[in-house]
């Protein structure tokens, strides 16, 4: 019996790179206030990233009738012709571009397209350059493929955009990816269009390709998205990563996109045929009519985030000790509780256990955010109101 456990346990000792790959901390912060839930206890959730609406019920049903019309079967790996078709021309409309379906990929949710985009492009040994505080896929992706993270710190006193200039003296000879998130996970941050100007010239310079992640692009509370693809030479350099999740409420459909390059998104095709094979068919009919059919349930939701953010951030500073800024895009806010000299992570515990109140410490994003809560305001005033109110009795406790 020994012997066996023994030859069982080394069969399964993991893989060296397994070593390198992160995680998400909100599924685990998500595990331990459920736990608490199953102690009967009450926990008001600030720690989930997703829309709290439903799908609307246009998209539902053509769901259900993608799946009743036989949409069951495999299909071309980079997405069905149509389905490709419509992202191509809605994306080119949104961004003022000209992207042809032969540039897009569909991909089950948008998180692949990291992961291709990286593999794809990336050899061992080279730099790869993320925001820091960022969203942790970036990070764990990059290390797992054996390339070397550089992070660029994103500060509060720049409304956490990145500098251009501190950004330019992270570049070496080895540089081979940078990738941007606006509107931002976790700060709600929004480049502005000189922002943009200033990073294309750099990455134009240097023939650096940009992952641009601009999945939160819809959720803007002022002015129009603007993708760094629109610069001049940025469609030869540009992977736009965009899908459904956010915009659409629809997190569990599992639908994401890349448009790039049409070079590059053959060999993200192949790594598709490699994975997954496809996106689900039925799934990708949804997309369709989420694209095509009536935005008005977007619109409506934008509308409801906007409410529900500049209640939270009064709310916060309100709390003697928080200070917050109010972010520009997504539904994310970044309090800084630095008064309470606490590390975020414990913060963030002491929080959930003594206040019952989940939320992520600001090192779930990287070493840049420590000092910071990440809460996200996906969820209704009444639960947001009551999270902060135990947020403000737990902190006086310290
Ligand atoms: N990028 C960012 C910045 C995100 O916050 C998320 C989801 N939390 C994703 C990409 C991935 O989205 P999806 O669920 O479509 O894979």
């Amino acid at each position: 019996m020994a012997i066996m456990t023994e030859i069982t346990g080394k069969a399964l000792t993991p893989a060296a790179r397994m070593a390198r790959l992160g995680t998400e901390s909100a599924f685990e912060v998500l595990a331990a206030a459920r736990k608490l839930e199953a102690e009967g206890k009450n926990v008001v959730h600030l720690e989930i990233g997703e829309p709290d609406f439903d799908t609307p019920p246009n998209i539902v049903e053509a769901g259900i009738k993608a799946l009743k019309g036989g949409f069951t079967h495999y299909g071309p790996s980079a997405g069905l012709p149509e389905v490709r078709e419509a992202i191509a021309r809605d994306i080119s409309k949104r961004r003022g571009i000209s992207a042809k379906a032969e540039q897009v990929v569909i991909t089950p949710g948008a998180k692949p397209i990291m992961f291709f985009t990286i593999l794809a492009l990336v050899n061992d040994g080279d730099e790869v350059i993320y925001p820091d505080p960022g969203f942790p896929i970036y990070e764990s992706v990059i290390e797992f493929l054996g390339a070397r993270p550089v992070p660029i710190q994103l500060r509060e006193e720049n409304d956490f955009r990145l500098d251009v200039d501190e950004l330019e003296s992270k570049f070496t000879d080895k540089t081979r990816l940078l990738i941007i998130n606006s509107p931002h996970n976790p700060t709600g941050s929004v480049l502005t269009p000189a922002d943009l100007e200033a990073i294309a010239a750099v990455c134009g310079d240097r023939q650096v390709p940009v992952l641009a992640d601009e999945i939160y692009n819809r959720i803007l509370y002022d002015g129009e998205h603007r993708s760094i693809w629109t610069y001049p030479g940025m469609d030869e350099l540009t992977i736009i990563l965009d899908g459904m999740s956010k915009t659409y409420a629809m997190t569990g459909w599992r639908l994401g996109y890349g448009v790039m390059p049409e070079k590059l998104a053959t060999g993200v095709a192949r790594l598709m045929t490699n994975s997954n094979s496809c996106t689900a068919s039925f799934s990708q009919m949804a997309m369709l009519e989420a694209i095509n059919g009536d935005q008005s349930g977007v619109d409506k939701m934008v509308s409801e985030f906007r409410a529900r953010r500049d209640l939270v951030v009064k709310l916060l500073n309100e709390i003697d000790g928080v200070t917050c800024r109010t972010p520009a895009g997504a539904f994310y806010v970044f309090p800084n509780v630095k008064s309470f000299k606490k590390k975020s992570r414990e913060l963030g515990e002491y929080l959930l256990q003594t206040g019952h109140v989940a939320t992520l410490g600001g090192t779930a994003f990287g070493g840049g955010g420590e000092g910071y809560l990440r809460l996200s305001y996906a969820n209704s005033k009444e639960q947001i109101t009551e999270g902060v109110r135990r947020m403000k009795a737990a902190l006086a406790k310290l």
